[in-house]
């Protein structure tokens, strides 16, 4: 029989013939728990809540481990740290991890069962920035690859990576120049760290982070990414220059904090969802992403040439129809997959 595959709260795999399953990726630690085995692409807490399960046996980078401890404050246990570009045995299944762009330590995932070579993406970017390289493209021939889609839709509007950064600088010496404090809302793990990188590169300005978005900066540090900010946690308000200085906020923050209670601010949010949404209560939204668009994505399956596509989270439905027509390949979302999978429903 072949390797059985499917999408079941996580991307979940059988090897014969000892029935061992592996799942990459899992979003509920019940799924995780019925597999002997799972993998974490990456840190963000919608690809890594298997981490401080002390049931679940995990592999992952090392750096994925560390920023998502940073990240959510709680300790990863029973992991077990894979290197990129070297093969290894997880429970008899051969797996290399490559890397994928989008943050420190996200990794692509190359399976290699007996009759199918895998390659699963987990997020990922494909231009190279600041403070990560961009995707790999496996050197491998690979039969079945399930690739993420969240912005795979060719309508939605991204303007290149140069001329958004661009537009945020413009934005923030206009505010300063008004008189107002620019504040940010961004992804603290990955945006913030590619917009600091960005400004300190371009601006002599101070740059204002909260606690949780400094631990994950400092350890971009430790990588080698040049960052320089301040964190606001231990900011006395009367510090902050008004002329001279900037402050991120983490995305989902509606309210600001108190010590820019009596300033005037200019807010703007950074997102890749600002191509679908007005994000009407921001003076700007910029779409800014550390994924990839269709485009890139598009770019990404051509490179690597499989057999079949899969396509996960966002716009499955939408990249799978542009990579059949465009590419000509077998596509479709790995959550509606008709190809069910027997053996008792794959256990
Ligand atoms: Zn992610
Ligand atoms: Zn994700």
């Amino acid at each position: 029989m072949p390797t059985l595959f499917k999408y079941e709260s996580g991307i979940k795999f059988l090897s014969k013939p000892e029935n061992l399953t592996l799942i990459a990726d899992p979003t509920t630690t019940k799924a995780a728990s019925n597999c002997d085995v799972a993998i974490i692409t990456h840190s963000h807490t919608d690809h890594s809540i298997a981490f401080p399960n002390e049931g679940i046996k995990v592999y992952s980078t090392e750096l994925a481990s560390k920023l998502y401890e940073s990240l959510t404050a709680r300790k990863p246990k029973n992991t077990h740290f894979v290197d990129f570009n070297k093969k290894m045995n997880i429970n008899d299944i051969e797996v290399k991890f490559i890397p994928a762009g989008h943050l420190l330590g996200a990794a692509q995932v190359i399976l290699y069962f007996d009759d199918l070579t895998f390659c699963y993406t987990g997020d990922i970017s494909t231009d190279k920035m600041l403070t990560v390289p961009k995707a790999e493209i496996p050197d491998d021939e690979i039969d079945i690859l399930i690739i993420e889609s969240t912005y795979g839709k060719a309508d939605l509007m991204f303007d290149s990576r140069e001329r958004i950064n661009i537009s945020i600088l413009k934005w923030i010496t206009d505010s300063l120049q008004s008189k107002k404090i620019p504040v940010i809302n961004i992804g603290h793990l990955g945006g913030a760290q590619e917009l600091i990188a960005f400004l300190n590169e371009m601006l002599s300005i101070d740059i204002y982070c909260d606690g949780r978005t400094s631990q994950i900066n400092k350890i971009y540090k430790q990588e080698g990414i040049k960052l320089n900010w301040n964190s606001f946690d231990i900011l006395n308000d009367t510090e902050l220059k008004a002329e001279n200085s900037v402050i991120l906020l983490p995305r989902a923050l509606k309210k600001p904090p108190e010590f820019l209670k009596s300033r005037k601010i200019a807010r703007s949010i950074v997102t890749g969802q600002a191509s679908r949404f007005a994000f009407s209560s921001f003076e700007q939204a910029f779409p800014f992403s550390m994924h990839a668009n269709c485009n890139e994505l598009l770019n990404h399956v051509k490179a690597i040439n499989p057999k079949k596509v899969y396509t996960l989270y966002g716009f499955d439905s939408e990249f799978a129809s542009v990579v059949r027509q465009k590419l000509k390949l077998f596509a479709r979302p790995i959550k509606l997959s008709k190809e069910k999978p027997t053996l008792e429903e794959f256990l």
